[in-house]
């Protein structure tokens, strides 16, 4: 999707530091972070969003929660607890029609928030 954000940062055409990444997806921090650490899980293939998921889609789920633990390492939190959460649709707060799990922690979050 050319005009889509996270594949621009994906093909390279949008430069910003990664925390983590391997073949299938790529973790950046959240411009915008609601907690010490909040880093944002990105399949390098466009998704749309959960609701287009399917079976076919387990390799690249499986290659995001393995970068999910090692980003969750690097920043600090793995042993302490974080949040893993996607938001799906406006009322959840979902601003970028392109899959991203977001990784929350580095403070005691409630069980909402
Ligand atoms: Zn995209």
């Amino acid at each position: 999707m050319s005009d889509c954000l996270f594949c621009k940062m994906s093909g390279g055409d949008v430069q910003v530091p990664r925390v983590a990444e391997n073949a299938a997806a790529f973790a950046i921090r959240d411009i915008n972070p609601r907690a010490p650490v909040h880093a944002l899980i990105i399949p390098r293939r466009h998704i749309a969003w959960a609701q287009d998921l399917g079976l076919e889609d387990g390799d690249t789920l499986g290659a995001m929660f393995e970068l999910a633990t090692e980003v969750a390492a690097i920043e600090g939190v793995k042993d302490s607890g974080y949040r893993l959460a996607f938001n799906v649709g406006e009322a959840a707060g979902m601003t970028i029609a392109h899959l991203h799990l977001h990784l929350v922690g580095g403070r005691p979050l409630g069980p909402e928030g």
